[in-house]
């Protein structure tokens, strides 16, 4: 079949819940995506922030390729030796006292929200405790996460979400004090907004925040699905901002393409909050995808790959500034590490559009910016060639 025809038969059986790019692919190697006719992609989306590590990566497909052959699958009434390795290399390279691993980013928020909730609770024994979470937030579309996205659009049709939520202005601490009373039981925001259009938060907010939430025995969530495993030249985010959440959730990129997250606590947290019976997962923690992040953790050392994050990352925002100097449509260029954005005064589409005809590979946040993202061993060579390419694209529109 050609790439029209399998495109027809994909729009006549999947739900329709994305408007997707004309593109089937076939495989990727590097940087690089190829579809099945053939054609070659730049690729500075990677799969959403995920696959940190490159496409085809041998030794990471060889380790999966090797558990595939031992065991894929037990259950979480048993142990299995890649959760325990993954657990304890997840726990030094966040710091962290106890992980539980989910499917995904979105399952990830949701046991953050419960642990929390558990914790207000054995705290005063009342429930209908609240979440104070940030206007322009994303942080899954399960009904959980979604309570806390800061999306009216995302969240309009399926009210009623989960009760008491209240939203505030990212990096505006005086909205979030105004938010907090005796039953906040946590406050939620991802430490670089991602979706929202790539803005990092500011050290004074996060640690205004993180003394409000000490003083008043609230929870500090962070959520580092996009921004953490390295994206923005620490392992994780908030490890730039000399504080520390009481739970956090990964997801993306700790296991490079197996869908896998997981959400990480303290050990204070873990003493007063999920218990036994109190959360659950069939597959989360499996020895396949445990695999998966205990090789993506080795992979990331061996591969120097923080160093490159901040020395590419530099780069890249060197020449993005360049870029919103040339064009007067660019109104911003915000980011850290190799998670930037370009904020334009029109819709971005027909500019990321034009990059896929050239074969380079974009994505929005949002109607009007465009967000980088590409895997974490891009080099400077690749940067210039994208470059040059969404130059081109400007030039032309
Ligand atoms: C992608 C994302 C999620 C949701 O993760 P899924 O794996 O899609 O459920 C949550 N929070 C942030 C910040 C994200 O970028």
């Amino acid at each position: 079949m050609n790439m029209k025809e399998y495109i027809d038969e994909a729009e006549a059986a999947l739900l329709h819940t994305y408007n997707r790019y004309q593109i089937v692919w076939d495989r990727g190697d590097g940087m690089y995506l190829y579809d099945i006719a053939g054609k070659k992609y730049l690729d500075f989306v990677a799969g959403i922030a995920v696959f940190a590590l490159g496409y085809n990566n041998k030794a990471y497909n060889d380790a999966l390729k090797a558990q595939i052959d031992k065991v894929i699958h037990t259950s979480n009434y048993y142990y299995n030796i890649p959760a325990i390795e993954a657990a304890k290399k997840l726990k030094k390279i966040s710091g962290m006292d106890r992980i539980f691993f989910t499917n995904s980013g979105a399952e990830a928020v949701e046991g953050a929200l419960k642990a929390a909730r558990k914790y207000a609770f054995l705290r005063d024994s009342h429930t209908n405790h609240d979440i104070i979470a940030m206007n322009h937030s994303f942080h899954g579309r399960t009904m959980g996460a979604l309570s806390v996205t800061g999306n009216v659009h995302y969240r309009e049709a399926f009210e009623p979400l989960i009760g008491n939520v209240k939203f505030a202005d990212f990096n505006n601490f005086e909205s979030v004090k105004a938010q907090v009373t005796d039953k906040t039981c946590a406050i939620i925001f991802e430490t670089v907004q991602g979706e929202g259009g790539i803005y990092p938060a500011t050290e004074a907010f996060i640690k205004q925040v993180r003394a409000l939430c000490d003083e008043r025995d609230i929870l500090l969530i962070l959520d580092e699905i996009q921004c953490g495993m390295g994206r923005t030249g620490t392992m994780f985010a908030w490890q730039q901002y000399g504080v520390k959440p009481d739970i956090m959730t990964s997801a993306k990129a700790i296991g490079c393409g197996v869908p896998v997250g997981a959400f990480l606590m303290t050990e204070k947290v873990a003493q007063q909050s999920l218990t036994s019976g109190d959360h659950g997962t069939t597959y989360g923690g499996n020895p396949l995808a445990c695999t998966a992040i205990s090789k993506v953790i080795d992979l990331f050392e061996e591969q120097r790959i923080l160093e490159n994050v901040k020395e590419t990352g530099a780069y890249l925002y060197k020449k993005l500034d360049e870029l919103a100097v040339k064009y007067d449509c660019i109104k911003a260029h915000r980011g850290v590490g190799l998670m930037q954005g370009l904020e334009c005064d029109v819709p971005v589409n027909e500019i990321i559009n034009e990059a896929i005809a050239k074969g380079l590979l974009l994505i929005n946040a949002g109607a009007n910016i465009i967000r980088f993202i590409p895997p974490l061993i891009v080099s400077k060579a690749d940067v210039d060639n994208m470059i040059e390419i969404i130059d081109a694209c400007f030039a032309k529109l």
